[in-house]
C-alpha cells in the first residue's frame, strides 16, 4: 500500500466572490489522496489563489459546505484516489458583509499610448489604501486595454466602457462580452449617459447588455440617472426606477456582480457636482428601490456609486455619506487627484 498524503484546499474569499445573503463562506476541505497519484499538476491545481479563486467564483451565489464538497471532488484529478473526504470544516460567517467602498476611473475616449503610460506610472507610484477597504477600476479605451492590464499594479483592476449586447459575429466595431472575458477583463461599464443619450441606447437595450454581460462572468457597472430637465421636473426617482426597472428585467435577481452608478446627467463633465444631500436623497431612494423591487439582501449588498464631477475637493464630503458606495470618475481620474479620490475610502473605516 501507498503511504497516503494529505492536501489541503483552503477556499478562502478575499472578495465577495463567495457571498449569499450577506454571509460569507469558507471551506476548509481535507481531501487525501494515494501518494502514488500524486503529480505537480495536482499541487499546481490546488495551489492558491488562482484555481480557489476560480471556483469560488463558481460558487457564487450557492449555498456552500455541501456544495464546496462537491466541488472539491469534482476537480481532484481523476489518476488520483480520493481517499477520505469525510473531513469538511465548513465556517459559515453570519457576520453582516459591509459593502466595500468602490473606485472607478472612467477614462472615456481619451489618451495616447504616451498619455495613458503616464497615467498608469502615477498610479503604480501612488500611495493607496489596502483592497481591504477599497476596490479600484480604471476603464482605458479598448485599444489601450492590453497595454493598461500589462502595466498597472494588481490592486487597480481594468474594466471596459462597453461591450456589444450578444455573442459577437458580424457587428462592425463591436467588442463582445466574450472577448472581455478571454483578455481576462472582470468589468464592463454599461449604460454610461453618453451611449444612452449620444448613441440613444434605450433602457432595454441597456438591460440586456447587462444580461448577457453577466452571463458571461463580467461584473457590471450599470449607470443610471436623470437629466437637467426631468430632474426639474420631479421626475428623478421615476427616471432612475425606469432604467433599474429595464435592468431587473433582464437580469432577475442575479445582482450580486453589478455595482449601481448613479450619475446625474447635469453633473457628468460640467464641473456641477450633486451636493453630499441630493446625493445621499437620491441613493437611498435607489436602496429603497432595491429593496423593494429585488430583496433586501440585494439593496443592502448591492453598491451604488456616485459619478458626477466628483474630484479630489468633494470626494470626502460625498464619502461621508452612509449609501454613498463610492465613485465613477471621469475628468478626475485622468489626474493624480484620482489618488486622493480612492483614498477618500478611509472616511467610511473611521465612521
Ligand atoms: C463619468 O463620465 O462617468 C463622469 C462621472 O464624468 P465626470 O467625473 O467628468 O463628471
Amino acid at each position: 500500500m501507498h503511504p497516503h498524503h494529505t492536501v489541503t484546499c483552503s477556499f478562502s474569499a478575499p472578495e465577495p466572490a463567495c457571498s449569499e445573503k450577506n454571509r460569507i463562506y469558507s471551506s476548509e476541505i481535507l481531501l487525501r489522496f494515494n501518494i502514488a497519484a500524486l503529480s505537480p499538476f495536482i499541487f499546481h491545481s490546488f495551489s492558491p489563489p488562482s484555481p480557489a479563486k476560480q471556483v469560488l467564483l463558481a460558487l457564487s451565489g450557492l449555498p456552500p459546505p455541501s456544495l464546496h464538497l462537491g466541488i472539491a471532488s469534482a476537480i481532484a484529478p481523476p489518476s488520483a484516489t480520493l481517499l477520505h473526504r469525510a473531513s469538511l470544516q465548513a465556517t459559515i460567517n453570519s457576520k453582516k458583509m459591509a459593502r466595500k467602498f468602490f473606485v472607478g476611473g472612467n477614462w472615456k475616449c481619451n489618451g495616447t499610448v504616451e498619455s495613458v503610460s503616464k497615467l498608469v506610472d502615477t498610479l503604480n507610484a501612488g500611495e493607496i489604501v489596502s483592497t481591504d477597504i477599497v476596490e479600484v477600476v480604471v476603464a482605458p479605451t479598448f485599444i489601450h486595454i492590453p497595454l493598461v492590464k500589462d502595466r498597472l499594479r494588481s490592486e487597480i483592476q481594468v474594466s471596459a466602457q462597453n461591450c456589444w449586447v450578444k455573442k459577437g459575429g458580424a457587428y462592425t466595431g463591436e467588442v463582445s462580452a466574450e472577448q472581455l472575458v478571454d483578455l481576462g477583463i472582470p468589468y464592463v461599464i454599461l449604460g454610461h449617459s453618453e451611449r444612452r443619450h449620444i448613441l440613444k441606447e434605450s433602457h432595454d437595450f441597456v438591460g440586456q447588455k447587462c444580461a448577457y454581460a453577466l452571463s458571461k462572468g463580467l461584473k457590471v457597472i450599470a449607470c443610471i440617472g436623470e437629466t437637467l430637465d426631468e430632474r426639474e421636473a420631479g421626475n428623478t426617482i421615476k427616471v432612475c426606477a425606469e432604467q433599474l426597472i429595464a435592468i431587473k428585467e433582464a437580469i432577475g435577481e442575479n445582482w450580486s456582480d453589478v455595482v449601481v452608478a448613479y450619475e446625474p446627467v447635469w453633473a457628468i463633465g460640467t464641473g456641477k457636482v450633486a451636493t453630499p444631500e441630493q446625493a445621499e436623497e437620491v441613493h437611498a431612494e435607489l436602496r429603497k428601490w432595491l429593496a423593494e423591487n429585488v430583496s433586501a439582501e440585494v439593496a443592502e449588498a448591492t453598491r451604488i456609486l456616485y459619478g458626477g464631477s466628483v474630484t479630489a475637493g468633494n470626494c470626502k464630503e460625498l464619502a461621508k455619506k452612509p449609501n454613498v458606495d463610492g465613485f465613477l470618475v471621469g475628468g478626475a481620474a485622468l489626474k493624480p487627484e484620482f489618488i486622493d479620490i480612492i483614498n477618500s475610502a478611509q472616511i467610511k473605516v473611521a465612521a
